[in-house]
Formats: structure tokens, C-alpha cells, sequence
């Protein structure tokens, strides 16, 4: 009975009670006692009576509101329930939907109503409904399928990739009841997953094919040096007093063939120098050796290439301690990079040699001209392989764009760091900061 009855019920009671109290006091003979125990009893009764409504009456408000409560709750778990970012479903064991929230019929592409009482495996593609049914029976003994990854479809039959995942619920006897079941669509992973797959591969082709470059390369370097050193020593030898009979035009003739055979030598070097390093096959022959005496007899060698453009060259070596360890050979390499750079790209002014202690430990090696200058956007890619600044330019000062990438990874070898500092016509300075002994 509800509050509002049960109110009803003790109204009609509390007024044929009173109605029996006014008969019983309004004859001019006095209630018998026996009456007049029954009416107190019974008003007792009635006032208990309404201390039971008046509790009864909060119990029914508080369990409305609770009600109430329970709605909203119940709303927020189905809303959760729908809308979902997975599928979510729950079909009896023969597969026949039961229920599924609103992501599942958008997977699907069909209406919420039309989903129910269908069997799951109509979303299976034909050809993988063998596999379905094999594992619907393992789940007999299962308790859960994890991460399921099969095809599934729409219902117009558009495959997409899935991933799923099984729950069994079992009656009290321990039989399967209901399958819940968890659907993602996975078709984006996959996706991704098989891009990653093909740039991998692309990758490994990649670096197959730059191994084999550099193979090549340094074949191809070692096998053109051997027949340039004969060219040039048979010409050199041209040169000796015993051919003086040549006419000079012979001997220019001659003197042409040594300087582009140098120049040849010098770039199938630089190859052969770069694909080594690429390859990680250039070791460094360590050795004890004065550094202040290198970068003297390096700068000198230079002199007559400045001379040519009327450039100064100066020289400023500033070391307590000039013993270093190193490759002495390298390090005469990068040197020779740097001041020839310096040479080649100023016109006029100077260029200017600094050796310097940072510390106790580290040295600094600067290359400073009053040449073209680089500009900014250029800076960041000057020491990479082949990277020439302004082809027209380069094209009239020579050279492959392999110099400054040979010297980077040459100094990094070293563990040590280059650093440029330039601004178009203001000239450049490359600080080559190196350990005072290198590592083996
Ligand atoms: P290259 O054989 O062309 O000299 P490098 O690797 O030595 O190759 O240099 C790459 C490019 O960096 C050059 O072509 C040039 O544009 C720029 N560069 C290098 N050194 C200097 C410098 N001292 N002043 C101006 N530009 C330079």
C-alpha cells in the first residue's frame, strides 16, 4: 500500500473513532468501563497510526528522490554504454544479440532496433566464418578471449579490421549464459602498421643501397688513384733536365697534365676519404705530435696560394702545450680544408689561423677570412655531402661540396665539434674545438 492510501485508511478510522467517542459520551448513561478502555486503547492505536503515516510519508519521499537519483544514474551508465569508443555487445551462446550500445550499431551501419535478435557472426565476411565458429567453441572452455584480431563487416558488407575481445558469463551452475563482447575497429592501426612495415623495408633497401654506394665508391676511387699516380709521376718525370730539349709550349703542355692530374687525385681522395667515413671504416692513426708545428708548416704550404690574390695570411698559435695525440695526417686534412676554403672564397683582405687552449684538455682550431660570407638560411647546410652554396659561384671557384662533410665527420671521429660564424660579405669563421688526446 502507498503513503497516500495508507493515509487515506487511517482517516477513516480516526473518524469512526470519533464518531464511536461522541455516541458513547452524548446518551445520559455513562460508557461502561469496559467502552471506555476500548476508546483510549483505540485512540492510542490512532495516534501511533499517525506517527506510522507521518514515517511512512518520509520513507515514500526519500525513496522517490531516490528514485529519482537512480534515473539519472541509470541515464549517465547507458549514455556511458552508447556512446562508448568501442562496441560493445552482449549475445546469448548461440551469437544472437541481445544488447549493444549505439557504437556497435555505427560499426555495423544499422539502426540500434534492427540489431537486436540478429546473430553476431552476419557481420562476419564468408570467408572468415569458419574461423569464427571454431572460436565461438573454444570459448565453451575459456573464460575470456583477448584481443581477437579478425575482419568484420558492415552490413553492406564493407570489411574493416577488428580487434576482439570475449567475457563468458556463466549461470549458477557454472554453464555459459551470455557472451559479452567488445569490438574495436582497428582499420587505422592496421593501416599505420602496414606504412611502417613498407617504410622499414624502404629503409633497409635504403641502407643496403647506400652500403653498396659506398662500396662502389671507394672500389671505384682505389681503382681510378693507382692509374692517376703513373700519369702523374711519368709527367713529373717530363719535367726532369734530361727532357730540357722539350719547346716550353711541350713543357706548359706538360705542367697542365701534372696540375689537373693533382686535382683529379685530390678529388678521388676526397671520395674515397668520404665513402670510408660513410661507411665507418676510416680509422684514425694516433700518434704523439707537435700541433704548433703542423699548423705552421700547413699555413706556409698555403703562402703561395694567398699570394696569388694578394691575400694576407696570418697566423696566431697561442699554446702553453703544443704535444697533442691525434692523426696527424687528418688533422693536417682539415686544416688544409679550411684555409683553402678561406683562400678560395675571399677576394680580398685576409685570412687568419688561431690555435688556442679552451681549457686544459681542449683545443681550438679557428679559420677566419674576409671573404663572400655564407648566409644564415645556408649556414646549417654547409656541412653536408655535395652541398654547395650557389652553384654559379662554386662553379667558378671549383670543388665537389665534399670538403667540409669530409672534415665534420673527420672531427667527429675525433669527438670533437666545428662550429661556423658568418653573415654574407662579412667573411666566415669555422672553430674546430678538438680533445688534446684522442681516444682510441
Ligand atoms: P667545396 O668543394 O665546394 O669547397 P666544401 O664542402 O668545402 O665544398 O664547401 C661547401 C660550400 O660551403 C662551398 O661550396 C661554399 O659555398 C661554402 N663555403 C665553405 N667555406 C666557405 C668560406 N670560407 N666562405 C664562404 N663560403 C664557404
Amino acid at each position: 500500500m502507498n503513503a497516500y492510501k495508507f493515509a487515506q485508511q487511517v482517516d477513516i478510522v480516526h473518524q469512526r473513532a470519533s464518531e464511536l467517542n461522541t455516541q458513547a459520551y452524548s446518551s445520559s448513561e455513562a460508557p461502561s468501563p469496559l467502552l471506555q478502555e476500548s476508546l483510549e486503547e483505540l485512540n492510542t492505536a490512532l495516534e501511533e497510526l499517525h506517527v506510522a503515516e507521518e514515517e511512512l510519508r518520509q520513507q515514500n519521499e526519500e525513496l522517490l528522490i531516490a528514485r529519482q537519483a537512480l534515473e539519472v544514474e541509470r541515464k549517465r551508465y547507458q549514455e556511458l554504454f552508447d556512446f562508448a569508443p568501442d562496441a560493445y555487445l552482449v549475445t546469448d551462446i548461440e551469437g544472437k544479440i541481445i544488447e549493444a550500445n549505439l557504437t556497435a550499431a555505427n560499426l555495423f551501419k544499422i539502426s540500434p532496433k534492427f540489431l537486436r535478435g540478429k546473430l553476431l557472426i552476419n557481420f562476419i565476411p564468408e570467408n572468415q566464418r569458419r574461423a569464427f565458429r571454431c572460436k565461438l567453441s573454444q570459448l565453451h572452455n575459456l573464460e575470456q578471449i583477448q584481443d581477437w584480431e579478425i575482419q568484420m563487416q558492415t552490413r553492406e558488407r564493407l570489411c574493416f579490421d577488428a580487434a576482439i575481445s570475449i567475457a563468458t558469463i556463466r549461470d549458477e551452475l557454472g554453464n555459459p549464459k551470455e557472451w559479452r563482447w567488445l569490438v574495436r575497429d582497428i582499420s587505422l592501426r592496421k593501416h599505420i602498421e602496414q606504412q611502417i612495415r613498407a617504410m622499414q623495408l624502404q629503409n633497409l633497401q635504403l641502407q643496403e643501397a647506400a652500403k653498396l654506394k659506398s662500396h662502389f665508391l671507394a672500389m671505384m676511387s682505389h681503382e681510378l688513384r693507382t692509374p692517376m699516380n703513373v700519369i702523374l709521376g711519368f709527367s713529373q718525370l717530363l719535367l726532369r733536365p734530361q727532357y730540357n730539349h722539350f719547346s716550353p709550349q711541350a713543357r706548359s703542355m706538360v705542367e697542365r697534365i701534372i696540375n689537373s692530374a693533382k686535382h683529379l687525385l685530390a678529388l678521388i681522395e676526397d671520395i674515397l676519404d668520404f665513402s670510408k667515413l660513410e661507411a665507418g671504416r676510416l680509422e684514425l692513426k694516433l700518434e704523439e705530435f707537435n700541433l704548433a708545428e703542423l699548423v705552421t708548416t700547413v699555413t706556409e704550404e698555403l703562402h703561395c696560394l694567398a699570394e696569388q690574390k694578394n691575400l694576407t695570411l696570418h697566423i696566431h698559435v697561442q699554446l702553453q702545450d703544443p704535444i697533442v695525440i691525434n692523426d696527424i695526417n687528418r688533422v693536417r686534412q682539415i686544416l688544409i680544408n679550411l684555409l683553402s676554403n678561406g683562400i678560395k672564397f675571399t677576394e680580398v683582405g685576409s685570412v687568419t689561423v688561431e690555435v688556442q687552449e679552451l681549457t686544459k684538455d681542449i683545443i681550438t682550431l679557428s679559420v677566419q677570412d674576409t671573404g663572400i660570407g655564407i648566409a644564415e638560411a645556408d649556414l646549417q647546410n654547409i656541412f653536408q655531402e655535395f652541398r654547395q652554396v650557389d652553384q654559379f659561384l662554386t662553379r667558378k671557384h671549383n670543388g665537389t661540396g665534399l670538403g667540409l662533410s669530409i672534415v665534420d665527420k673527420l672531427v667527429r671521429l675525433m669527438n670533437g665539434a666545428i662550429t661556423v660564424k658568418s653573415q654574407l660579405g662579412e667573411g666566415s669563421t669555422f672553430c674546430v674545438q678538438l680533445p688534446r688526446v684522442v681516444a682510441n
